[in-house]
């Protein structure tokens, strides 16, 4: 089916959502290498023996039978156990041993009394009422047993799932651990109008051009592994020119999951890239969206079906926009992320312009009061080519459909594009 006028947000995320295979592809990593944070899970890791593997003592102390303790006799000191030190075969009954926190107690002894609790002489006198069985020991397996999942497949690994992950013995053996392969991605800026990022724009004829804001915007975006963790395999410019257009896009297709264009996707007569993947003949997945910033965005797929396209509005803040609320889905599915962001309803902070025709995306920053209620606050909206407004910002309020201000205190919805803790788990609450 081909789609030609705009549709629904939540159609678009899945329309591109549709074009990814069930399997991702996966590949391996060694569990030491710095690359390995951020990158997501293929397989579970599982424990290779039980955690903790022995009972241990959670104190510095002495190991005793509580059933000793019942006597009131005082009790020998007949060894001392450090971490790691081998435990003794037998402690005779009615003696009790030195030990370690992080030692591993022995099957006989039943409790570590903790050395305040006695008065450290040998024979040793506990002074600690009540003492029961388990008393400072941490049981065998009482964290995970053996097979157990320790890191689920769909983690983005930091560092505590690193840890977890050489406790369990991830890779022993091969120290390889398996991770979804993240997209292929090429960016390429379109437009005559643009000079590199260090260009000083000071000859004559400068006034009207403008520095190439969104190929960094872009890239860094799309390479930050805690959120879209791409592949940015390639970046070109093209200009608004039809040959250029149809070289640079087709090199960009050759070896990509996904292209993204940035500019030259509207109804403009140099609008030259939606004509060039039609002449390729690539399906038409989205054309147009119903959301402000962001109504050009467009997408298409390759007649194999391997690779998609996708063509960003050139203004800043829709191109940024689109690839938080449109993109990111797709990018979390791609490599296998178990979760998706979530968005959560907060009171508005301030009553705001909305847009009478589409859900409008406002950049927005949480806000929170003396007595911790928290707000959405939008910084300011001058269109969508206002990327000063978008600094700093950590989400976006989306608008209701409204002619006319949406009043302060009224619910909005939140999209956090930065801190992305709040997550949905598969579709079924948090
Ligand atoms: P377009 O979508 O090509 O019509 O571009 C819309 C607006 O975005 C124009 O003002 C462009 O100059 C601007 N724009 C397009 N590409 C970039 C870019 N790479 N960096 C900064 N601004 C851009
Ligand atoms: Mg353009």
């Amino acid at each position: 089916m081909s789609h030609d006028g705009p549709i629904e947000v939540e159609d678009a995320i899945a329309r591109m959502l549709e074009t990814l295979a069930p399997d991702r592809p996966t590949t391996s990593m060694r569990i030491t290498d710095e690359d390995l944070l951020g990158r997501v899970l293929a397989e579970p890791i599982r424990a290779d023996r039980d955690h903790p593997p022995f009972d241990r003592a959670t104190m510095d102390g002495y190991a005793v039978r509580t059933a000793d303790l019942a006597t009131g006799e005082r009790l020998p000191v007949l060894g001392s156990i450090p971490a790691g030190g081998a435990m003794p075969k037998d402690v005779a009954a009615g003696g009790c041993v030195a030990i370690a926190t992080g030692a591993a107690v022995p099957g006989t002894l039943d409790a570590v009394i903790e050395h305040e609790s006695t008065d450290r002489g040998d024979p040793l006198e506990v002074t600690a009422k009540d003492v029961r069985a388990g008393r400072n020991i941490h049981r065998r397996g009482a964290d995970a047993k053996a097979g157990d999942v320790l890191v689920p497949r769909g983690t983005r690994i930091d560092a505590v799932a690193r840890a977890a992950a050489i406790a369990g013995g991830a890779a022993v053996g091969t120290g390889l651990v398996s991770i979804h392969r993240p997209p292929r991605v090429v960016v390429v800026t379109t437009g005559d109008e643009l000079r590199p990022a260090d260009d000083p724009l000071d000859r004559d004829g400068d006034a009207v051009l403008i520095r190439d804001s969104n190929r960094p915007l872009l890239v860094d975006l799309i390479a930050d592994r805690w959120t879209f963790g791409g592949n940015v395999t390639g970046t070109r410019h093209v200009t608004d020119d039809p040959s250029a257009t149809r070289d640079g896009l087709d090199a960009a297709a050759a070896d990509a999951d996904l292209v993204i264009t940035v500019g030259g996707v509207s109804a403009g007569v140099l609008d030259l890239v939606p004509g060039h993947w039609a002449r390729r003949g690539w399906k038409t997945l989205v054309r147009g969206v119903r959301m402000q910033p962001g109504k050009p965005f467009s997408a298409w797929l390759a007649p194999d079906g391997g690779t998609v396209a996708v063509g960003l509005p050139g203004n800043p803040v829709s191109a940024f926009a689109c690839l938080h609320v449109l993109l990111r889905p797709w990018f979390d599915a791609f490599r296998g992320v178990d979760v998706a962001v979530a968005s959560r309803s907060l009171p508005l902070h301030a009553a705001t312009r909305a847009n009478p025709r589409r859900p409008a995306f406002r950049p927005a920053n949480l806000v929170v009061d003396g007595d911790g209620n928290v707000e959405v606050a939008i910084p300011g909206w001058q269109g969508s080519g206002d990327l000063p407004h978008l600094v700093g910002t950590t989400g976006f309020a989306r608008l209701p459909v409204i002619d006319g201000e949406v009043p302060a205190g009224t619910p909005v919805e939140f999209l956090p594009h930065r801190d992305d803790h709040l997550r949905r788990r598969g579709g079924t609450g948090p």
